[in-house]
């Protein structure tokens, strides 16, 4: 703020808080509003996404649940020996203190197997003590070789393996090994408590050991193949022992096999099975998690096992729609099935709640999604309200300029008045002094027409005064009516220039005239009110003495600039800074000049000057520099000369 005047005009302190407080209240009032909206629109996110897995769980945990019971159901017609359909990779089995029935899969072993039946020992006995007593081998060879012809698979079976035995003590190992490949014919039939064929191989095995060779491979192939396609209804025991015989060199060990984790689940559960009457219970082995069902039935218990990955299956065609995933994990915390779940964006539903044998955790499928959709719709919010806010800050400091202008005015207003009364009051105290003399009559005759011209020049003045007030009156209201006519610019403004010289012949050798026409002779026609155009120029030659020393020159001109006449009138005076360009121009506003200068003034001659240069269809211009001088302009548009 350049101008003095504005300095003390300055809005005071407390309209800038009145309107920081009036302004500060709605915003605060809808910033507060939109950050509960945000809070509140998080809050119900999180709740409709907690009901959302809510109901999934829910939805999960009676699925799993109608699952378990459908498998259930089947135990009953199963044990009844109806055909039923298994699910695929389950076993059904019924038992009591032994296994009487198995459905769908065939296991390696089971917890509990049938004994065989052993065969009466008195039918080997003459023979038997023959060979202990290991008189003529060949002789008991022949015999068992005798009994082996019998009709009863598992007198076969015990006489072949004992000629096996004894054609080894003769080593004779060639036909042993042979002997061995007939018992193996034999299949299940029960030799000393096992299986024959499993007997065979394993001393076929041995042997081949012995011997070495390709062939204790093969065999060992045929040796996995009748353990691990559970052909044969063995316990645990006899299925390490045969097992043992494997994990000599040539071939792995086989540890993991689909069968094999169903038998160690069905084994783990085994005595879960005899201590409830009915139940529903998962196990895990190794990498494979089994659920099982199981129930006492008149046929003894039963029970269903198979592997979750089936039992789930119907769950999760459900739960994909629901854009959800589940995780189920066993009463010690183990993962069962599905992936991990962290703890934070979670729904749980513990197995004590649902009486199923997992604790159910239910998620989102896709989080960042979900996140990114509810983010992007409170950006969109975010973005209303910080609009608003931004709005209501523009609205309060545009009400705020508005009041501080209008104030300003008012008191500029103010101030004009208290200049305006001064600048009456000298020439009125000249006239009132002038003429209280005439009235004492104590003049000297020739005095008087002294005192007259005084008299005269004053109430001019006041005239003058009045007459520009009255003229500042119309033109700001827009009321002043202008009488255009034909005119030479050049002509009006030596008009002006001469009265300005007659009525202040002290200043008059300062103005320097220059008509600067393109044909000098010339006229610059124009249509112009006369009388309005004098007056703006007097004012801009009156500022320009007013503001310049009084030795300095003032330059007038007219100048053809296109299709304009520029009237210039230039001083060498204090000059105007940059910043007082434009708000000098406004009405009752002084500059910095007048201030320094001490020159008192009205504040109207420029705002005056400018309107009537509008009025005429043209504009004021300044050219100015602090220390330097100003020049003002007015550019009026020249009258085509055939017009
Ligand atoms: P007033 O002269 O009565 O103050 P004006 O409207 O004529 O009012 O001028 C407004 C202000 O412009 C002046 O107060 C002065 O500061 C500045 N001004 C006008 N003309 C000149 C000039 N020729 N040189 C320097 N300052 C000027």
């Amino acid at each position: 703020m350049g101008l003095a005047l504005r300095n003390q005009l300055a809005a005071p302190v407390t309209l800038l808080a009145l309107f920081v407080f009036l302004a500060g209240i709605p915003l605060v009032a809808v910033g507060w509003l939109g950050w509960r909206l945000l809070e509140q629109d998080r809050a119900l996110d999180v709740q409709r996404v907690r009901e959302r897995l809510d109901n999934a769980a829910a939805l999960a945990a009676r699925e799993i649940d109608r699952s378990l019971a459908a498998r259930n159901d089947l135990l009953i017609p199963a044990a009844q020996g109806e055909s039923v359909s298994l699910p695929a990779d389950a076993v059904f089995l019924v038992f009591d203190s032994r296994l009487l029935q198995r459905q769908g899969v065939r296991l390696p072993y089971y917890p509990k197997a049938s004994p065989p039946l052993d065969v009466p020992a008195i039918l080997f006995a003459d023979a038997e003590a023959q060979e202990f007593r290991n008189q003529d081998l060949s002789n008991v060879a022949v015999s068992y070789r005798a009994i082996a012809a019998s009709k009863d698979r598992s007198v076969r079976g015990a006489a072949l393996m004992r000629l096996a035995r004894v054609l080894r003590k003769q080593q004779k190992l060639r036909e042993a090994f042979a002997v061995y490949g007939e018992l193996a014919g034999l299949g299940e039939t029960p030799v000393a408590g096992s299986p024959a064929e499993l007997v065979a191989r394993r001393e076929r095995i041995v042997l081949l050991n012995a011997t070495g060779g390709d062939e204790a491979a093969k065999e060992k192939q045929l040796l996995v193949s009748a353990l691990f396609d559970g052909r044969f209804q063995i316990d645990r025991a006899t299925f390490d022992f045969y097992q043992e015989v494997l994990s000599t060199p040539h071939a792995p060990a086989e540890t993991s096999r689909p069968s094999l984790d169903l038998a160690r689940a069905v084994e783990a559960l085994w005595p879960l099975w005899q201590q409830q009457s009915a139940g529903r219970a998962a196990s895990a082995v190794n990498e494979s998690v089994f659920a099982a069902v199981w129930r006492r039935t008149p046929a003894g218990t039963a029970a269903l096992i198979g592997r979750v990955d089936d039992l789930m299956t119907s769950t999760q065609a459900v739960l994909q729609n629901l854009d959800v995933r589940l995780a189920l994990e066993d009463p010690s915390g183990r993962l069962s099935w599905g992936s991990p779940v962290a703890d934070a964006d979670r729904v749980t539903r513990t197995f004590r709640e649902t009486d199923l044998p997992w604790t159910i955790h239910v998620a989102l499928a896709d989080p960042v999604a979900a996140q990114a959709i509810s983010n992007s719709r409170r950006n969109v919010l975010a973005a209303g309200f910080g609009v608003m806010l931004l709005a209501i800050t523009a609205a309060g400091y545009f009400v705020f300029r508005a009041v501080r202008r209008e104030l300003d005015v008012a008191r500029l207003q103010s101030d004009f008045v208290a200049a305006v009364s001064h600048e009456f009051r000298t020439p009125l105290t000249a006239m009132c002094h002038l003429t209280e003399m005439l009235e004492e009559g104590a003049t000297p005759p020739d005095r008087l027409p002294l005192y007259y011209g005084a008299l005269g020049r004053e109430s001019r003045r006041l005239h003058a005064m009045v007459e520009s007030l009255l003229d500042f009156g119309r033109i700001d209201a827009g009321r002043r009516g202008y009488q255009f006519v034909d005119t030479d610019a050049t002509e009006l403004v030596k008009q002006v220039v001469q009265e300005c010289r007659d009525h202040a012949p002290s200043a008059a050798h300062r103005i320097e005239w220059q008509a600067l026409s393109v044909r000098a002779r010339e006229p610059v026609r124009i249509r112009a009110d006369r009388e309005a155009l004098a007056l703006a120029l007097r004012n801009l030659l009156d500022n320009a003495s007013k503001y310049s020393p009084e030795s300095s020159p003032i330059r007038v001109s007219v100048r053809p600039q296109g299709a304009f006449v520029g009237i210039s009138v230039e001083d060498e005076g204090v000059g105007i800074p940059k910043d007082e360009h434009r708000a000098i121009f406004r009405k009752f506003a002084r500059g910095s000049s007048a201030r320094a200068l001490n020159v008192k003034g009205t504040g109207i001659g420029l705002t005056m000057a400018e309107q009537i240069v509008k009025a005429h269809g043209g504009r004021l211009e300044l050219q100015s520099e602090p220390g330097r001088g100003s020049r003002f302009t007015a550019l009026l548009p020249v009258r085509p000369s055939h017009a």
